[in-house]
Parts: structure tokens; sequence; C-alpha cells
């Protein structure tokens, strides 16, 4: 079994727990992160530094590309908690593990291919940005993204990026993953583009920390209780992290 995480978001508690959670299943082989180590948390370098720790792979997620390259598009908030991030990094002691970190973090893939799976943090057409969203089903702005994406791996393609678990399939539908808690079987008739959820910043009205699990033929989603109070405390005594980071978490959105 490979264990898939992302969007941790500087969220420690959160991202204990989850890998509490995936020791106590006792068939994980592997842990890969799927981008979004930090930003809006107030955790960044220790969940880095776990990650690195525990994870085969680690790609790139945009809040990783605004800490290195700049906070482009991101809202005020955003922007400032990226700055904080970079801050942090910025003053890790000692010299040496710093240098160590920033090399990580300047070294993420964007993308990772094994087999006929794909993992990216945001899309097959835009590894690092771009969201899939349920909305690009029916909206009609960009008529051809939802071909173009699939048209982008060949059968299997895990991303995180929008914090909104669920699947994906070519005939035009989304299957949130809160629907399917005994796990999605994939068939040879499909491709599947499966977001895996957010460890530290859940948007789909369950504040619970998510991940997934892949058995080479089926995903299961997991959903982990945190203290999320231990989290919040935290973002508030940080002036520069809004505290929305924090009563957001509460309600998983
Ligand atoms: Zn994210």
């Amino acid at each position: 079994m490979i264990a898939f995480i992302s969007d941790i978001h500087g969220n420690l508690p959160a991202l204990e727990a989850v890998f509490t959670d995936i020791a106590s299943l006792g068939n994980v082989d592997k842990v890969i992160c799927l981008g979004d180590v930090v930003g809006y948390g107030p955790n960044p370098v220790e969940c880095f530094e776990l990650v690195a720790e525990r994870c085969k792979l680690i790609l790139m997620g945009n809040h990783e590309h605004a800490v290195l390259h700049g906070a482009l598009g991101f809202h005020v908030p955003a922007r400032q908690a990226i700055d904080w991030t970079r801050s942090t990094f910025q003053a890790i002691e000692p010299p040496a593990r710093r240098k160590a970190l920033w090399r990580l973090l300047e070294d993420l893939p964007v993308r990772h291919e094994f087999g006929d799976v794909l993992l990216v943090h945001g899309s097959p057409r835009d590894p690092v940005m771009e969201y899939v969203l349920e909305s690009d089903l029916w909206d009609g702005n960009d008529p051809d993204k939802m071909d173009q994406i699939f048209a982008g791996f060949s059968k299997l393609c895990f991303v995180g990026h929008t914090h909104r678990p669920g699947v994906f399939t070519t005939d035009r539908c989304f299957l949130p993953a809160q629907e399917l808690m005994d796990g999605f079987a994939v068939n040879d008739h499909h491709k599947y583009l499966i977001n895996i959820g957010s460890v530290g910043q859940p948007r789909d009205r369950d504040p619970r920390a998510c991940y997934a699990v892949f058995s080479g033929d089926a995903v299961y989603w997991r959903r982990v209780i945190y203290d999320i109070n231990r989290v919040a405390d935290q973002v508030q005594t940080i002036p520069e992290l809004d505290n929305r980071f924090a009563s957001r978490l509460y309600m998983g959105v």
C-alpha cells in the first residue's frame, strides 16, 4: 500500500496524527507527499522536516513555489503567510540545517510517474498551479479543460491542491470522497483523476485531517481526528498569520 498525503500547510498536529494513523494500518510500504507542506500554518519547518524524514518522495506545491519564487496571485493574507514562512526558513539554525532544507525545497520535482500512474500537485497540464474543481465539469469558460487534463495521463493521476477529496472520471463525473468511504475501485474502462484531500486544511466541511491509501486497484480515504485547538492557538500567537487560518480549521472550509 502507498499512502498519499498532501496540503499539510504547516499544521503539525494534523501531520503527526496522520503519521500515527498510517503506522496503525500496518501495511503501508511508503508515503508520498503531493506538495504544499508549508503555507497558512504555524509549523512549516517542523512539518517539512518530518515529511522529508518519512516520505519517499515530495512534490512541489504552489506554496513551496511561492516561498522560492514569490507569492504571485496569492491573496494578501496568504502572501503574508508565505513571506513569514520564507523568513522562518531563512532563520533556521544551524546554517548546515538551513542549507540542507533550502536545497531540498529547491530540488522538489513537479511531477512523478510510475507505471500508468502520474503524481502532481495541481493538474497534469499545469502540475504546480492549476486547480481541477467540480465546477470545471460544467464551466463553459474553458470547455476543453477536462479533455486536456485527461489527455495528460494514461490511467490514474493523483493530485492535491483543492483540498477537496474525490474522483473525477472520464465520463465527466465527480464522486466526493465522503460518498466513497468503502473505497473506490479503479477499473480498466476509465481514467481517473483522484484528489487525495488535505491533511492540514480540509475544505469539504469535514475538519478531520484527510489522506488516501492506494492498493494498486483501489483507493481509500482516511479521516483522522487531531487537536485543532493546539494549531489554532499557535496561529493566534503569530501576528503574520491571519486568524481565519485558525477558525476555518474548525469548519473544514
Ligand atoms: Zn494547498
